[in-house]
């Protein structure tokens, strides 16, 4: 089964697969961060006082890389001060206060993608605020935008949700594989690509089954990947999809792809046929520290302490909330905090899953070289990390690391080697700035 080199297989935990999608109560107020994406902070085009209504555009992307934001309920603007987002950037973020109405900004509308341009497809997509809901949140019209001397010819739409308890994209696939499919066409015209794969892990065969059997485009397949972590990471995935590797520092676009994920990619259909804008997101609330675990269809900028009470709440003994998933989610220091679009999961853990971290000399075992999906050395880029020898480090390429934590998960030895790393990636990147100045 076609995969790729390295990786992990930590427990799949997909305790909320057979739930389906719910929809999240509408919030009485909200906090909406104006910098939720890779990039520059969007700029705010309301005041406080404004009366805004839900679909209503409040931030406006002016930078290149950068996405607009819009209001996710009906209320009124109560303030725009500094606050804190869970990918814990300090910036402008939009208060809200809702009056319950809900009402629509603008006309739905319904159209056929063949009425528009690739150009046309982007500015829409630009203009709804679409970012990669997997995570990253790198600006959609961005991505699809590829420089003229690179030919793009296939579109992957990454449904490998790989990151143990996460299943809200394999909930996409079950109940919106027709979106997903109508999304890929649009993505596969805005950058003019012929072929279109939605990659799927063997654990879920029911969503593979699925979105064949609604399959309409004949350059279009579904392939069956072998489950493993990180297979969602692009290098990754574009390797066990079309065995075609990524150079380094390079991106998915000089291998001639572009991958998306299957809730940009409903996202996309929804920008583009319905004008809908960015304004909530399925998210997975799971974990030991949970009364309910559930797939929800949350607004943005409802704090995770009402999507949490939605959930029954928070049991006594928790240990720690996370962000995302396990492997590459972010703990948070507060549930005050919006949910955002890149917001996939809220885990909840508890203390007797707190692991015994007993940090002690490597005993080069070489596990970690092993399972590195990058073929880096993480043992010597930890080492020499921790010793601040970075120019020995760098000749190691810890620029190419991807931060997938599969070598600190199989360290005997218990090094934080994912921490280390980012360390000497940072001051890595930061040279390599320098030298392009
Ligand atoms: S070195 Fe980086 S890419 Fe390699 S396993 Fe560790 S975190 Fe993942
Ligand atoms: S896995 Fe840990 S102990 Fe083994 S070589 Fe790598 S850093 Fe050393």
């Amino acid at each position: 089964m076609q995969t790729f080199r390295g990786g992990v297989h930590p427990p799949q935990s997909k305790y909320t697969k057979d739930k389906p999608v719910e929809k999240a109560r509408l919030p009485k107020k909200v906090v909406i961060p104006l910098h939720q994406h890779a990039g520059c902070q969007a700029e705010p085009v309301v005041s406080a006082g404004d009366m805004v209504k839900t679909g209503q555009k409040i931030g406006e992307s002016k930078a290149f890389i950068s996405a607009n934001v819009h209001s996710s309920i009906t209320g009124r603007i109560e303030s725009i001060k500094k606050g804190v987002s869970p990918i814990m950037r300090d910036g402008w973020c939009v208060n809200i206060e809702g009056d319950g109405t809900d009402e629509w900004f603008g006309s739905k509308e319904t159209a056929d993608v063949g009425k528009f341009s690739p150009e046309e497809i982007r500015q829409k997509i630009k203009d709804a605020g679409i970012v990669g809901l997997g995570g990253a949140g790198f600006p959609t019209h961005v991505k699809l935008c590829p420089p003229c001397d690179k030919k793009i010819d296939t579109v992957i739409i990454n449904g490998s949700e790989c990151e143990p308890y996460l299943t809200c994209d394999y909930r996409l696939m079950i109940e919106k594989s027709n979106e997903i499919l109508e999304g890929l066409e649009i993505i596969k015209k805005a950058v003019g690509a012929e072929y279109g794969y939605i990659a799927v892990e063997d654990n879920k065969p029911d969503a593979a089954e699925k979105i064949k059997s609604v399959l309409k485009n004949k350059n279009d397949k579904v392939i069956v990947l072998k489950t493993k972590y990180p297979q969602g990471a692009e290098k990754q995935l574009i390797k066990a999809v079309l065995n075609r590797e990524v150079p380094s520092c390079k991106l998915p676009l000089d291998a001639g792809v572009v991958v998306d994920n299957a809730g940009t990619a409903v996202a996309v259909r929804n920008a583009v046929l319905e004008n809908i804008p960015l304004i909530e997101r399925v998210i997975t609330v799971c974990g030991s520290g949970i009364s309910t675990g559930k797939n929800l269809l949350v607004r943005i900028g409802t704090s995770f302490r009402d999507v949490l009470e939605e959930c029954g709440g928070l049991k006594k003994d928790v240990w720690k909330v996370i962000m995302g998933g396990p492997m590459m989610g972010l703990s948070q220091f507060s549930l005050d905090i919006p949910v955002i679009k890149g917001t996939s999961g809220i885990l909840a853990m508890t203390l007797d899953e707190r692991p015994v971290l007993q940090e002690r000399n490597c005993i080069r075992c070489g596990r970690c070289i092993g399972v590195c999906p990058m073929s880096l050395m993480p043992n010597m880029l930890g080492l020499y990390s921790s010793r601040f020898m970075l120019e020995d480090g760098f000749k190691y390429n810890p620029q190419d690391c991807i931060e997938c934590g599969s070598c600190a998960y199989v360290c005997p030895a218990k090094i934080p080697l994912v921490q280390l790393i980012r360390f000497i990636k940072g001051k890595k990147l930061e040279q390599m700035r320098k030298c392009k100045i």
